[in-house]
């Protein structure tokens, strides 16, 4: 271990083999969502990892990170999906990254750039969210000679329930949107629409390519589906973070900021070296740590730099002490999103850049 106080270990093996499960499932080309700094994981490592694996595309959301993929020496076909109008389009073409456009405004200006830009048109098929909607039948009327239309795609809003009505009706606005652009001479080669919860439910939409974020990192998309482990997944992330002080307290010791919860018996407590500073939900509750295999609840409040947990009277953990927050013992990032009414994907994506990331090639 390195003389650090808290480390976020990212088992790439892990990653290497929910993308070989997810691409065989899908059965199509698979773009890996490496967003948010690959969901808290970290850009460049989970790149390589995922392309190494087979995963054939890689996805993000601001050609920041696209650019940073490039510069790390990354060949393969970047889409980048949140450039909003003004952003420096040029950029995208000469450093070869692939932009979504949904709306005219940045198609007028994709368009003027030097060179041709790579566009995938998105469309809104009802989460109303990011996509073409009250613009369509004007875009339709567009030129698109002066760029390259490579893709066509949506997003799904209930994809983790795979049997609401919702997921059918986007799919068929899907088809029927790609019609009317295929009607006015524009046929782009990838369609795509399905997120890691599509591509695990298998209905049907996965295309020409799935665009698959939190499977590829172990998690599933909704507890509701099932966990990390029914769903043949492999958390790659567990979160450690150094026992600061252990002390022995008193029953009835009052325990942090607003004196919230007390000590209920003479114990032995901990101050873990982690605090929401480091992405640790202060709202959280119910969760807590494990050390040597054994689960010590946080008591009192979650400060910025650290929380306390309840090690147990007997508890033989010492200053310095390693403990496990999350990932391949005890408590999972799951545990935690429900111990703060969050889900997986804010737990390990807010995991802040104090903590470093330590990289298990397994
Ligand atoms: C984040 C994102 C994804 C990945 O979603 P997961 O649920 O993590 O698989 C796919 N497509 C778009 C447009 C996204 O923003």
């Amino acid at each position: 271990m390195m003389h650090k106080r808290a480390q976020a270990h990212i088992n790439l093996q892990a990653i290497t083999r929910n993308v070989e499960l997810l691409k065989k499932k899908s059965g199509t080309d698979l773009l890996a969502v490496v967003k948010a700094d690959a969901y808290g994981h970290g850009l460049v490592e989970v790149s390589k990892t995922a392309l190494l694996a087979g995963a054939d595309w890689l996805g993000v959301a601001l050609l920041e990170e696209a650019i940073t993929l490039r510069k790390s020496g990354i060949t393969a076909p970047i889409l980048a999906w949140l450039v909003p109008p003004g952003s420096d389009f040029q950029s995208a073409v000469t450093n070869n990254v692939d932009i979504a456009v949904s709306s005219i405004t940045a198609f007028k200006e994709v368009a003027q750039v030097k060179g041709k830009a790579r566009i995938h048109i998105e469309v809104d098929t009802g989460m109303t969210r990011g996509g073409f909607l009250d613009e369509w039948q004007e875009f339709l009327q567009s030129d698109f000679s002066a760029v390259e239309v490579i893709g066509f795609f949506s997003h799904f809003a209930r994809a983790d329930e795979p049997s609401d009505q919702q997921n059918r009706d986007q799919f068929n606005r899907f088809k029927k949107m790609l019609s009317e652009l295929e009607a006015v001479g524009v046929r782009p080669p990838i369609k795509h629409l399905s997120n890691s919860a599509a591509t695990l439910a298998d209905h049907g939409s996965a295309l020409s390519m799935v665009r698959t974020g939190i499977a590829i990192y172990g998690l599933t998309p909704d507890t509701q589906m099932g966990s990390s482990k029914s769903l043949g997944l492999i958390p790659a992330m567990t979160l450690r973070a150094k026992l600061h002080l252990v002390k022995n307290v008193p029953a009835g010791s009052p325990v942090g900021y607003g004196a919230t919860e007390k000590t209920t018996r003479d114990t032995r407590l901990g101050v873990v070296a982690m605090g929401y500073a480091d992405g640790i939900p202060r709202v959280a509750r119910s969760a807590g740590v494990t050390f040597n295999g054994k689960r010590a609840p946080i008591i009192g409040r979650i400060s910025m730099d650290q929380f306390v947990v309840d090690l147990g009277p007997d508890s033989s953990a010492v200053s310095g002490d390693w403990v496990t927050i999350f990932g391949d013992e005890g408590f999972s990032a799951d545990d935690w999103a429900s111990a703060s009414g969050s889900v997986n994907y804010e737990i390990v994506t807010r995991i802040g850049p104090r903590v470093p990331r330590i990289y298990d090639h397994g």
